[in-house]
């Protein structure tokens, strides 16, 4: 009960100083990959609390650990800091500077919490068994994902992460609010790009043509029934193809060639393989089928981010503990995606969320939309909750 007091009186405190971080680094918005003045700003502020930093690790990415006075394991936390291309919308004090991008997944958030956890921290370390440590990752938007980048650069060793938890804002929950999802929680997310290349022709002659249109629409149904019936029904995964276009084409022309543009997205990487699997031989077939040419291309995005059972249940009992047992939900899994799943590949890991609206405020838009925006009560609770399940998970591990 103590170190709940302390922890949200020391939370309560450094608001306001946190809140200022949030609003820089909102005007301040930087691409994925391009987080160069954002990275600056977070060492400084590390620097000058004391921490001793690593830069330059995946791209933008910045390391600094706190040792505990007692022993123990390692604990990460994780911070993306990256934005997104969108013109911001609100009408605030602290709006973007940029034009044209835009903190709009609340990256902004989770660097300037993570900045609060690491002060409360540092103020508790008599309390901390073992060590945490802080990881402010670039690129989370834009694949190949900085998580696998800094895990390459050797994020995960020295001293080797034993666990990791990462947080993320959530508008479909309210300020005060936290939630989490055990096992499978985010999908794998796969692009596709599909050229269908026929014959051009006139549209009253298709038999002197050969039907790039009419092969296409066979490959979109088709491929929809490879979902429904090729995979284990209690197994999610969704496929869509969100652009079709002609190149050419009319009222009575048979184009030449169809451009399809989708995702497939699955929360196991057996079903994303076999899927894999079966397109190629669903494209084969109508190739010989219909006479047509067809180039298919898989880019392979983040895999499905499935958070550790043991973990996410002590987040749940340590994150009720912190914020009453009301507030701390069990969440249903979604089929967006996240790179923290390289991390959660890596070592047991949990990704929660941080509860952000507010309906009375009228604070209540959607993640990568132009009016985006946090209550910033949720800043004090975010770095707060943090600190609370890092003590605890360390001194028990
Ligand atoms: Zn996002
Ligand atoms: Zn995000």
């Amino acid at each position: 009960m103590e170190l709940k007091h302390n922890i949200s009186a020391l939370a309560e405190e450094s608001w306001a100083r946190i809140v200022e971080v949030r609003r820089h680094l909102h005007q301040h918005p930087e691409l994925s990959f391009q987080e160069k003045e954002t990275a600056e700003y977070v060492a400084q502020f590390l620097e000058s609390e004391g921490f001793e930093i690593e830069k330059g690790i995946g791209g933008y990415g910045i390391v600094a650990v706190l040792k505990g006075e007692k022993v123990g394991k390692c604990l990460g936390l994780r911070a993306d800091m990256d934005a997104l291309p969108i013109q911001e919308m609100n009408e605030v004090p602290y709006r973007s500077k940029h034009a044209g991008v835009m903190h709009a997944c609340g990256h902004d958030v989770h660097t300037s919490s993570l900045l609060g956890t690491a002060l409360l921290l540092k103020a508790l370390r008599s309390e901390i068994a073992g060590s945490v440590k802080f990881i402010f990752q670039p690129g989370e938007e834009v694949l190949p994902g900085g998580a696998s980048l800094m895990i390459r650069d050797g994020v995960l060793e020295n001293p080797k992460v034993d666990f990791m938890l990462g947080q993320h804002v959530f508008p479909e929950l309210e300020v005060g609010q936290f939630g989490v999802c055990s096992g499978p929680y985010m999908a794998s997310t796969d692009e596709l790009y599909i050229t269908v290349r026929g014959k051009g022709g006139h549209g009253a002659m298709p038999h002197l043509a050969i039907d790039p249109i009419h092969a296409s629409a066979q490959l979109i149904v088709q491929a929809q029934a490879l979902v429904s019936r090729l995979t284990n029904p209690i197994e999610p995964s969704v496929f869509t193809i969100g652009k079709i276009a002609s190149e050419g084409g009319a009222t009575n022309i048979i184009p030449e060639k169809v451009e399809l543009h989708g995702t497939f997205r699955a929360l196991n990487e057996q079903v994303r393989a076999s899927f894999h699997e079966a397109l190629e031989r669903l494209v084969q077939g109508l190739e010989l089928s219909m006479g047509i040419v067809i180039d298919l291309e898989i880019r392979k995005g983040y895999p499905a981010l499935v958070n550790d059972e043991l973990l996410s249940d002590e987040v749940l009992k340590f994150g009720k503990e912190y914020i009453g047992t009301d507030n701390f939900q069990v969440l249903p899994k979604r089929m967006t995606a996240e790179d923290f799943a390289y991390f959660a590949q890596t070592v047991p890991a949990c990704f929660y969320r941080l509860g952000v609206a507010n309906q009375t405020k009228g604070i209540q838009s959607g993640l990568h939309t132009n009016t985006f925006d946090i209550d910033e009560d949720a800043l004090k609770h975010g770095m707060g909750m943090m600190a609370y399940i890092a003590i605890n998970l360390l001194n028990m591990k």
